[in-house]
């Protein structure tokens, strides 16, 4: 590991120490600025050398130093999720513009995941400007996906600008998959009666479509679904709980926007070859 992975590793710890922060109190509706971070459970606030990412968690036995209650095993895990986030990041893409705007996206990510984990909610304050700000990268970083220019050709613009291309993508990835999840979103209340998808899945899944396009939009989601039906269906049967247990499809959405938009063009070429190859031998 040289200096410059070093380094990405060390942000990514102290930003995943931030990142804690917005995960408690985001949901509570308060500011992840002030006040400065106390014990949970005897609200004693905590010193700076006992917040340095992990090392502390270590050394202090996984305990608040004054309470002796028990530390969240959350804690340091995200911490260690974004530092290894960062490192991957640099390794696949090194220090462009790109890469930034990757790490911005992939820590809201972070957030949303564990907050649709602890408490069932993705929320708003995260996942608009996340659309927003999708749209408003995607003038910066093109967005490689053949929608695009398959769209724009068919309206009849000729002249194809890289940035209006991309800026396209970015609008087919947010309305697409935002609005297939809401039609399956309907669909499911229509013969449910109950409510299996909510309107925070169809927002993160726009903000997913607006930072990656349809293409690999859509390979999130069917990402996600797996993931989704085969942790979460081993789950209820471990745990022995009720099949209509309420599974934070928002976690496995966002997990799966980080594996695609890291991997997404491998992951779509290995499947075409396994197609192909089926294919030529004749089945
Ligand atoms: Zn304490």
């Amino acid at each position: 590991m040289d200096l410059i992975q070093l380094l990405f590793v060390i942000i990514g710890l102290l930003l995943g120490s931030f990142l804690n922060v917005c995960i408690s109190r985001i949901p509570l509706c308060k500011s992840v600025i002030f006040p400065r971070s106390v014990c949970p459970s005897c609200s004693q606030q905590i010193k700076f050398y006992d917040n340095i990412p992990v090392i502390s968690f270590v050394f202090l036995g996984g305990r608040c130093r004054l309470c002796k209650a028990r530390i969240s095993w959350q804690y340091p895990v995200v911490e260690i999720l974004t530092g290894t986030i960062f490192w991957i990041t640099y390794l696949t893409y090194g220090a462009q513009v790109r890469s930034f705007i990757l790490l911005m996206f992939f820590s809201s990510l972070i957030v949303l995941i564990f907050i649709d984990l602890n408490e069932r909610i993705l929320p708003n304050i995260i996942t608009l400007p996340g659309i927003l700000l999708g749209t408003a990268c995607s003038f910066w970083i093109s967005i490689d996906d053949p929608t695009g220019l398959f769209v724009l050709k068919n309206l009849g613009i000729s002249e194809q600008l890289e940035w209006r291309v991309s800026f396209t993508n970015s609008l087919l990835g947010i309305f697409l998959c935002g609005g297939f999840f809401w039609i399956v979103a309907g669909i499911y209340l229509y013969l449910k009666k109950s409510e299996g998808m909510g309107g925070g899945d169809i927002k993160l899944i726009g903000m997913i479509g607006g930072f990656l396009g349809v293409k690999l939009g859509f390979l999130t989601i069917m990402i996600g679904s797996i993931l989704g039906t085969l942790i979460g269906l081993s789950f209820i049967k471990i745990m022995n709980k009720d099949i209509k247990y309420e599974l934070p499809f928002g976690s496995f959405l966002g997990g799966a926007a980080i594996v695609s938009a890291l991997w997404g063009q491998q992951i779509i070429s290995w499947y075409s070859n396994v197609v192909n190859s089926i294919r030529i031998q004749g089945f």
